[in-house]
């Protein structure tokens, strides 16, 4: 269970607040929960979350060690303070002209670094409209995972965000949302068959607490990528304990 905090809350202190509120709100949980701070509070969020089980995930970075990429975070910078990285976010492929070759080499730099990729993949509302969901769908995770030798060990997370779904508060339904993660599961399981089943398959879109339950009933979900609602800690709290 993501929380992806998108560029919120705007200072320090409140990041920090924030972060305790969700350690303590989800103390107990059984469910694996990281929470994704702007890339300038996530060392004082990781500080603030040390001995608790509440993981930090940077919301995305660059595939190089270093060199002259101005304004970004590489790999190495990260480890040590975050554990995960969300990677290809639609708003960074829609925003920062993120390409599916770049998402496949970010991917596979984060899991070289021992960094837990969290890729997202989804269709826009123009491509759905086009009937085109699985197409992108395919086309997607076939680019995020083309770098890595083998899923085994990887540590991958696969988050659907159908765009059209995402800050919209029109969610997808939990038959559409497994649909697709059924597929995403059959190109896992074509890729590595033996490893498909440890890749942990996320729904992100307008995820409330109180219709996450039909989503964590379907097979091939097994969490949330989570935006606007971790922001609130007690209502991804309940998101997270709907997930068992
Ligand atoms: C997201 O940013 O990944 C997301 C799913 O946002 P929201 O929950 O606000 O739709």
């Amino acid at each position: 269970m993501a929380g992806n905090w998108k560029m919120h809350p705007p200072d320090r202190q409140a990041a920090v607040d924030l972060a305790r509120a969700v350690a303590g709100a989800t103390t107990g949980a059984r469910a694996e929960v990281v929470v994704c701070p702007p890339a300038i509070w996530l060392v004082e969020v990781a500080a603030a979350l040390r001995g608790t089980s509440v993981g930090v995930g940077a919301q995305t970075m660059h595939a190089e060690e270093s060199g002259a990429f101005t304004g970004e975070i590489s790999p190495l910078m990260l480890v040590g303070v975050a554990g995960y990285v969300i990677l290809g976010h639609s708003e960074r492929r829609r925003y920062a002209g993120e390409t599916d070759e770049a998402v496949a080499a970010k991917v596979a730099s984060a899991v070289a670094h021992r960094l837990v990729p969290i890729a997202a993949i989804g269709e826009s509302l123009e491509e759905r409209g086009q009937g085109a969901t699985e197409q992108v769908i395919e086309r997607q995770l076939r680019a995020a995972i083309s770098g890595l030798d083998r899923l085994a060990g990887s540590g991958l997370v696969v988050a659907y965000e159908p765009v059209w779904a995402i800050g919209t508060g029109d969610a997808a339904s939990a038959a559409d949302v497994q649909a697709a993660a059924g597929l995403i599961r059959a190109l896992l399981r074509e890729a590595d068959p033996d490893a498909a089943d440890t890749v942990r398959i996320l729904y992100g879109g307008s995820v409330e607490p109180g219709m996450t339950k039909a989503y964590f009933a379907q097979p091939d979900v097994d969490g949330a990528l989570v935006g606007g609602a971790s922001l609130d800690p007690a209502g991804f709290a309940g998101i997270v304990q709907a997930a068992g």
